[in-house]
């Protein structure tokens, strides 16, 4: 008897071939697209440490705690890096960012996060990117908690390299992740004596032992079982329908943002706008004196199930995140979301108002 996860004939270079043009087509582009073997941190950490170096300068937009972690990576490869942060309640905006390229005319590379999964808040990638292109500065983009649930148009949009997961709205695994890479990024690297090469992080080294290949051998075992996951979950994304998956997700953040402003008890959305507020997550401040880790505790305490997380870090005391991404797009885990946050705040001594946050999501998000 064969085992469902054990025992399996070995990826073909046909078939990883065939999951990346998949890839390909979800983002409508036209580019290279390289799937790494690793969680999306390895992509990330491959394209800034193939596009900077020494006398490169960068602007790092930090609008989360991703935006944190990639301004230590440029300047752990010795390029000047221009950090141009806004408060995580917010998004930056394209004339922010055509102000700051303005002032440092010398800037040839450019790293964003489109949707900060950990702050609920999204970032306008296509304004930020007609700036970019005009300066000439190279632009990455961190898309991992936006595809799936917005749309992200990589080659409509400017963007150089563009890395994505499987594991946030598009419901899939989250040890393999893609990025698709623009023919100018490729020149960029090929002409950075540190970018990586014979190096897991090096992206050079996929163009040069599979892409300039013609796709016929895979430079190593692939992760065999991500790679069908990421395959299968290509494969529902397709059936449903990928605007159907997206609006499921923009769905969800409205009716969670209107059931939360209902529902009060001191709850209220931590992204101050809603056009500023991501489709995959919605953040909501909890009111002084009530710490957001123990009314998320207490909360998961009574359904372990559902996708409340306290804030990372600093933010532990006074955000809750509702992931309501993948399977947990749906109405009755907002409803059940806001159900259990409620009553973890009446027993914080609070008066949420339950039946109102149960209409507004109602009116937000009908029963079709
Ligand atoms: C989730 C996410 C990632 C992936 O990182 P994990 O720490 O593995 O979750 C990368 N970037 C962004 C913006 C994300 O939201």
């Amino acid at each position: 008897m064969t085992h469902p996860f054990l025992d399996l004939a070995p990826l073909t270079a046909a078939r990883f071939a065939a999951i990346e043009r998949r890839v390909a087509g979800l983002l409508d582009t036209e580019q290279d697209v390289v799937i790494m073997q690793g969680e999306a941190l390895l992509p990330l950490e491959g394209c800034i440490r193939g596009g900077a170096r020494p006398g490169s300068a960068a602007l790092n937009i930090v609008t989360g705690p991703y935006g944190q972690t990639f301004g230590d990576w440029l300047r752990d490869c010795g390029a000047d890096v221009v950090d141009l942060s806004v408060p995580f309640h917010s998004a930056v905006t394209a004339e922010q960012v055509e102000r700051a390229l303005a002032e440092h005319p010398e800037i040839d590379f450019v790293s964003l996060v489109h949707a900060e999964a950990a702050t609920g808040n999204t970032n306008p990638v296509a304004g930020i990117g007609e700036v970019v292109r005009a300066h000439g500065a190279l632009f990455m983009v961190d898309a991992v908690a936006s595809v799936g649930a917005e749309p992200l148009l990589p080659d409509a949009w400017g963007v150089d390299l563009c890395v994505i997961g499987a594991q946030k709205a598009m419901g899939g695994p989250a040890g393999v992740s893609m990025v698709s890479v623009s023919p100018r990024a490729w020149e960029r690297m090929a002409s950075n004596p540190q970018a990586p090469r014979r190096s897991y992080l090096s992206l050079l080294d996929w163009k040069a032992r599979w892409i300039d290949g013609g796709r016929r051998a895979l430079p190593h075992a692939p992760a065999q079982l991500e790679m069908l996951a990421l395959d299968a979950c290509l494969e529902r994304i397709e059936a449903d329908g990928l605007d159907m998956v997206m609006a499921r997700h923009a769905s969800a953040a409205a009716a969670t943002r209107a059931g939360a402003t209902a529902l009060g008890g001191g709850l209220e959305p931590y992204v101050h706008e809603a056009r500023d507020a991501a489709p995959v997550a919605t953040t909501l401040r909890t009111p002084a004196g009530v710490d957001a880790s123990e009314l998320v505790a207490h909360a998961l305490a009574a359904d372990p199930a559902l996708p409340l997380v306290a804030g990372g870090g600093r933010l532990s005391k006074e955000m809750i995140r509702v992931n309501h991404y993948g399977v947990d797009a749906t109405r009755e885990t907002v409803l059940a979301s806001l159900a259990a946050l409620g009553a973890a705040l009446t027993d914080a001594g609070r008066t949420p108002d339950l039946d109102a946050a149960r209409a507004a999501v109602g009116e937000t998000w009908p029963n079709s």
